[in-house]
């Protein structure tokens, strides 16, 4: 069966009430629901519910930035699964660079989110890339290897259904520079090729593996017809429907 593919769009920590409300809007106004693609808005949380009511009524599905790997507790600041399930989310990012880098988080840590964001019955858009540096060094292999491993070890068959995994070469995040088609293909196909190894053919084949790092309109449709990429993970584009409706068209284009 032909992996259908999903658009999702990270809103960082960026927009206000009013500005997520209208975005999540336009996006609803312009995915119709006949839509053969999967799109998704991941806007900060304290308008998830904002944004959910935005949405309701339109196929677009609501996913949160991150989550903690506990139910709930003593853990100051922190957003459960079944919480973020409770507010309307489908999905949730983890292992976002950002995260990994700027705040610390290990390959532990994001496998520990993983397992309890699926446990709970959300879907995991599971991110992973190199640095410029390991890219450089020929380790970039060795990366995806160490965090596909860390980060799915442990999952049942029926978890892997609700994993994706957004191949992010860091050096392509926000920086304009985004990875060529054959660039980011060789990366999907090692990973898939990886996951097969790893888990065996159905889950290598099935499991969707989005591009993300600078995805625009511009490059989208050249990254989605390869044959790997399932879709995108869209940051800075995603911030206007302008920007983000055409990725989601180059998607339906590449079928
Ligand atoms: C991201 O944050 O996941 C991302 C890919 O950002 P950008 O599209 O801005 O590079």
């Amino acid at each position: 069966m032909p992996r259908t593919k999903l658009v999702a769009g990270n809103w960082k920590m960026y927009t206000t009430r009013t500005a997520a409300e209208s975005l999540a809007r336009a996006v609803a106004a312009g995915v119709p629901a006949s839509a053969a693609v999967e799109v998704a808005v991941c806007p900060p949380f304290p308008w998830l519910t904002t944004v959910a009511n935005a949405l309701q009524g339109s196929p677009v599905s609501l996913g949160a930035q991150d989550c903690a790997n506990e139910k709930e507790g003593a853990f100051t600041g922190e957003v459960s699964p079944p919480m973020l399930l409770d507010a309307g989310c489908k999905y949730v990012i983890l292992g976002h660079s950002e995260r990994r880098h700027i705040l610390g988080e290990s390959d532990a840590q994001t496998n520990d989110k993983v397992h309890a964001a699926l446990a709970d019955g959300l879907h995991v858009i599971l991110c992973m890339g190199e640095t410029l540096a390991e890219r450089q060094r020929g380790l970039k292999e060795r990366v995806f290897q160490r965090q596909v491993f860390a980060a799915t070890s442990g999952l049942s068959d029926e978890q892997f259904h609700r994993l994706v995994i957004a191949y992010e070469p860091i050096w392509a995040i926000g920086t304009g520079h985004t990875a060529t088609p054959e660039q980011a293909q060789e990366a999907h196909a090692f990973i898939r090729e990886k996951l097969t190894t790893l888990f065996g053919a159905s889950i290598g084949q099935n499991v969707k593996i989005l591009y993300g790092g600078s995805v625009k309109p511009d490059n989208a449709a050249g990254l989605m017809s390869q044959p790997d990429i399932d879709g995108a993970l869209v940051g800075g584009a995603s911030l206007k429907a302008e920007t983000f409706l055409p990725i989601v068209q180059a998607a339906v284009a590449a079928g």
